[in-house]
């Protein structure tokens, strides 16, 4: 079986169309390094969001299935930590020279899951990969410190790995945020269980073949589906030490509670609210570009879209030049030529996304621009929002204290900096803010007083590359954000440290009489 034998890929042919699959195939599980149809009776259907034509189904996996793929990794786990951090390393150089081959068929099968446009889908799988080629510098991550504490005596420290870790992930990100986990997860020794979205699993089937041909060996990766059946079997399963989840605030939190209750790490990134605000003194077009590309990329599907403006001051008066920029974007099928962007995930969220809509029309702000009801000729059965712009809200309203997670754009006024802060700092989530300026005080300002976690200063989405970490802060983030992914703190969370600390000292040397005292250090 090949992960989705149905679309018969290969790093250079892969489907690129919406066109209607004539025998869809299940999608396998992976354990053991093999492909294995599901042997339940219960499936999820995926559909494409263009069309809602059947892609795949998607198994709910037996107890049985789940905890094959739990032994899988603990049975590998002796194995692989033994191997040299050299050998890790080397298998991980391999790994990223093979999804650079096939970038693009990865690419095709989040256009075709997902939605979002082939050039997007791009971005997503290079913003994974760019972590896996950060993993190859593990040996240096891996280093530890050495200290002489007193005479003869040094003491050392050690990064070793946790053993079985387990990723539970969103369907917005399909490629990158299993690549999240697994480089580093496995750079660093452990053996993993990821649970990739069941609204959208191919791309993470198609990484763990590539994981196979880079050299990982049986068991050290494994892919299992389902829904909540499988996260609770996930965070149940005494043999799991860590997980990792990103995805919304209901299932994250509760993730978080009972994974830690089981007595788990668990590091967790949630939802987000993103509020750029926008100065009098900024460079209007920049903003405006900007603002276009975040809020309406990927259908606001991003959990570092930027969906709320707090325009300051006479600012205000731009939003109908900004309609007009978001007015030409093209919404269409993902593999169009010149698509901007695409569908939402399901008819649900289309329908849910559109009620917040509503929901603003009915609480008194005004809908400047209105995406609900567009239909792009050729896909007429799609879950499509157009880009969408609520101008007067205030922040009682549903549309501001919700997360959208759509095309949707809600625009606040205030009259100073210090109350556009205020505003941001008063909102729940902490994900990600931007500041549009051309001063360094006032973006200095902002920068120091601003709770968010992750800042950009005429960036409207400032996610760090995989030097830095993902650094989410207040609701977007359970636990405090203690624990962050990818970059050092992603090492650190994928490993336990260990201090050894060694005597070494000529029999004459040592003291006759026990002490029974502490050492004074004196
Ligand atoms: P989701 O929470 O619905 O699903 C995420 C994962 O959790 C899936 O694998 C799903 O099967 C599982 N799940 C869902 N509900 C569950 C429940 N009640 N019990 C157990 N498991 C459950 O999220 P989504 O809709 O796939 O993704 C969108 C959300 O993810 C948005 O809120 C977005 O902001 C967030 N997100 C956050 C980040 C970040 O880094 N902060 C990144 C990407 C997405």
């Amino acid at each position: 079986l090949r992960p989705m034998s149905a679309l018969a890929s290969t790093a250079t042919s892969y489907p690129t169309t919406h066109e209607r699959i004539e025998k869809p195939e299940d999608t396998p599980y992976f354990v053991d390094n093999e492909f294995r149809p599901s042997q339940t009776d219960k499936f999820i259907e995926l559909h494409d969001p263009a069309t809602n034509n059947l892609v795949t189904r998607v198994p709910q996996l037996t107890k049985a299935e789940l905890q094959a793929a739990v032994d899988s990794a603990q049975r590998a786990f002796p194995e692989w930590r033994a191997k040299s951090v050299l050998a890790r390393q080397q298998i991980m150089f391999k790994y990223v020279s093979l999804i650079r081959e096939n970038w693009d068929r990865l690419a095709a099968s989040i256009t075709l899951e997902q939605g979002k446009t082939f050039a997007d889908a791009r971005g997503d799988v290079l913003r994974g990969l760019q972590v896996a080629e950060a993993a190859c510098g593990a040996p240096e991550y891996l280093k530890g410190e050495v200290l002489e504490v007193a005479k003869d005596m040094e003491t050392r420290s050690y990064r070793e790995p946790l053993g079985v870790v387990a990723a539970i992930c969103p369907f917005n990100f399909p490629a990158m945020i299993p690549l999240w986990c697994i480089p580093i997860a496995t750079v660093t020794g452990n053996t993993v269980v990821l649970k990739p979205s069941e609204r959208d699993p191919g791309a993470a089937m198609i990484l763990v073949e590539l994981a196979k041909e880079a050299g990982f060996p049986e068991g050290v990766i494994n892919v299992v589906h389902g829904a909540h059946d499988t996260v609770n079997f996930l965070l149940d399963a005494p043999e799991i030490k860590a997980i990792s989840f990103v995805g919304g605030n209901k299932a994250g939190e509760y993730i978080f509670s009972r994974g830690s209750a089981n007595g788990k790490r668990v590091q967790a990134n949630l939802g987000a609210k993103n509020h750029a605000a926008v100065m009098p003194d900024c460079n209007k077009n920049q903003f405006i570009n900007a603002i276009v590309g975040a809020a309406f990329g990927a259908a606001g599907q991003r959990c570092m879209a930027l969906s709320t403006l707090v325009m300051v001051g006479e600012t205000k008066e731009w939003l109908t030049e900004l309609a007009e920029s978001a007015k030409k974007l093209q919404v269409n099928g993902g593999f169009e030529e010149g698509a901007d962007l695409g569908p939402v995930i399901t008819p649900q969220s289309k329908a849910r996304i559109e009620s917040l809509i509503a929901s603003a029309e009915e609480e008194g702000a005004t809908i400047l621009l209105d995406g609900r009801g567009f239909k792009p000729e050729k896909y007429p059965n799609g879950n499509w929002v157009g880009p969408t712009i609520i101008t007067n809200v205030t922040k009682d309203m549903k549309c501001y204290t919700e997360e959208i997670f759509g095309p949707v754009l809600v625009c606040l006024n205030v009259d100073t900096l210090d109350e556009a802060i205020d505003l941001i700092n008063q909102n729940e989530y902490g994900n990600g803010t931007a500041i549009f300026t051309r001063s360094g005080a006032t973006a200095e300002k902002f920068r120091r007083n601003i709770e968010a976690g992750q800042v950009g200063i005429n960036v409207p989405i400032p996610v760090p590359l995989p030097m830095f970490s993902f650094t989410g802060n207040k609701k977007s983030v359970a636990g405090g954000g203690a624990n962050t992914f990818y970059g050092r703190p992603g090492v650190n969370f994928y490993t336990q440290q260990k201090t050894v600390t060694a005597l070494w000292s000529s029999a004459d040397a040592i003291s006759k009489k026990a002490d029974v005292a502490m050492p004074t250090h004196s």
